[in-house]
């Protein structure tokens, strides 16, 4: 158990000896937080281009996504990979 005074994540507000999981000071705060992570999804949205074909597609910055998603990419993507690494396998 912890015994530090918690903070509301969306306003700062001390909030006391709460629940452990608690994260905001009121309902208005869960739910504004929650409103500005839904209205602005497009900050954690990138454009990259597939590493295959050089299609751009849309990527969550936080992903490694490297393809544009079609099958043939990732495959031939993947083809490629396995068949460079046989070679220094065996
Ligand atoms: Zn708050
Ligand atoms: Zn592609």
């Amino acid at each position: 158990m912890s015994n530090q005074w918690q903070t509301c994540i969306n306003c700062g507000e001390t909030m006391g000896r709460g629940r452990a999981d608690a994260k905001y000071c009121s309902d208005r705060c869960r739910q504004s937080a929650h409103r500005r992570n839904t209205h602005h999804p497009e900050q954690m949205i990138e454009t990259r281009s597939c590493a295959w074909c050089f299609r751009p597609f849309n990527a969550r910055k936080s992903s490694t996504k490297k393809y544009c998603g079609r099958a043939a990419c990732a495959q031939a993507a993947y083809r490629a990979r396995h068949k460079a690494g046989r070679q220094v396998r065996f």
